[in-house]
């Protein structure tokens, strides 16, 4: 079977380190050992004004922020095709037949659905486009008959769902669809990185998070004001590490060479994290270690996207020609969707499209 690997993200403001540990190493990972037939990175426009329709402004603005935070990770176009998801339409066709196999009942028992509707303001009025948007997330991914999807652990109920409305669609009509699996982070500190304040969850809207373009200001007085244990007041108390938020980023981030480089007194977390237990080391010497872990993780990803920031046309090139190149994709998969659901009418007479 092929390996085709899809992903995407909402331009509803600059990716963070929980998407750069959740989500984007994975992927340039993958881009690199090259063990796949096809793979597509894009920008979740449609699905990000579902619930920021009435702010259109934000959602265009961060298409070429996400574009530069995508390149400056290390994601290759000559390698993965990029592209922007309201520039498909199919998939809004797609979209629209998937709508038949799911019922209301369903999408409200969604976590995920259920978890951003608590987040989000809209009281008992609740837009359908938003309710919607697991569904739309299905069309997406099965355009391209994508069968792995590197993901964060809130969006598992999102590829469940999808798993279900291909299965439904293949009962149905025949044997269509490619079912997709998740791909999340073997590492449980990287699959839902805490933001900055400690909340479950680092996360755009919740505007508690350290930005990939932060500079090392930034950076510092963040990670200095980041919560650790509230009972760890004084440096000969003992301390938790256990949901310290400093200690699971060094989880997510960290290697015994960031130790050699930069904390040699200590050979590799656990000793760290085993004197911070015991008491006698202070909140600072960790915070500034995280600090340089960060910044190292950071230094190059910023040093890539000044280039790009200075070559901003490129940018906007690469999208076209991926949106381009994604599209044609699109079009073969919404065909075979068509002539199964036997609303093929005109099939071989020239496509207009
Ligand atoms: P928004 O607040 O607009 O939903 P977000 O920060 O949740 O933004 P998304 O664009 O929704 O970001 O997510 C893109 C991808 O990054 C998804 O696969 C998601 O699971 C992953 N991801 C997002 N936040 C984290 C996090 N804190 N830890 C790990 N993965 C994450
Ligand atoms: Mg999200």
């Amino acid at each position: 079977m092929k390996r085709i690997i899809l992903t995407g993200d909402r331009p509803t403001g600059n990716l963070h380190l929980g998407h750069y540990v959740g989500s984007l190493r994975n992927r340039v990972l993958l881009q690199e050992e090259g063990n796949y037939d096809e793979m597509y990175v894009f920008i979740a426009d449609t699905q990000a004004l579902t619930d920021n329709f009435k702010n259109p402004k934000k959602v265009r603005d961060n298409i070429i922020e996400v574009a530069l935070d995508y390149l400056s990770v290390g994601i290759d176009p000559e390698k993965v095709t990029i592209f922007i998801q309201s520039m498909i339409p199919e998939l809004c066709e797609l979209t629209m037949y998937y709508m038949n196999l799911v019922t209301l009942s369903r999408l409200e028992r969604n976590p995920t659905v259920k978890e951003e509707l608590k987040q989000k303001d809209f009281s008992n009025s609740i837009p359908v486009g938003f309710l919607n948007y697991p569904i739309s997330q299905t069309a997406d991914i099965t355009a391209f008959e994508a069968n792995v999807i590197p993901v964060g652990d809130d969006q598992l109920p999102m590829i469940e769902q999808a798993r279900e409305i291909v299965r439904s669609f293949n009962n149905i009509y025949g044997d269509t669809l490619v079912e997709p699996s998740p791909l999340v982070s073997s590492n449980k500190f990287c699959s839902r990185l805490p933001g900055i304040d400690g909340k479950a969850k680092m996360s755009k809207s919740l505007g508690n998070c350290i930005y990939l373009k932060d500079d090392s200001e930034t950076v510092k007085k963040k990670v200095m004001s980041m919560y650790t244990d509230p009972n760890h007041l004084r440096v000969e108390d003992p301390g938790n590490t256990k949901d310290n938020t400093v200690f699971i980023y060094l989880e997510a981030l960290v290697t015994d060479e960031h130790f050699k480089k930069y904390l040699p007194s200590y050979k590799n977390l656990n000793e760290l994290k085993t004197h911070y237990e015991k008491g006698g080391l202070g909140d600072v010497i960790v915070k500034r270690f995280l600090y340089d872990v960060i910044e190292d993780t950071l230094r190059p990803i910023r040093e890539k996207r000044k280039y790009y920031e200075n070559n901003v046309d490129l940018v906007y090139n690469i999208l076209k020609d991926g949106s381009k190149k994604a599209r044609t994709r699109a079009i073969n998969t919404l065909n075979k969707v068509k002539k199964a659901m036997l609303i093929n009418y005109f099939e071989g007479e020239k496509d207009e499209r």
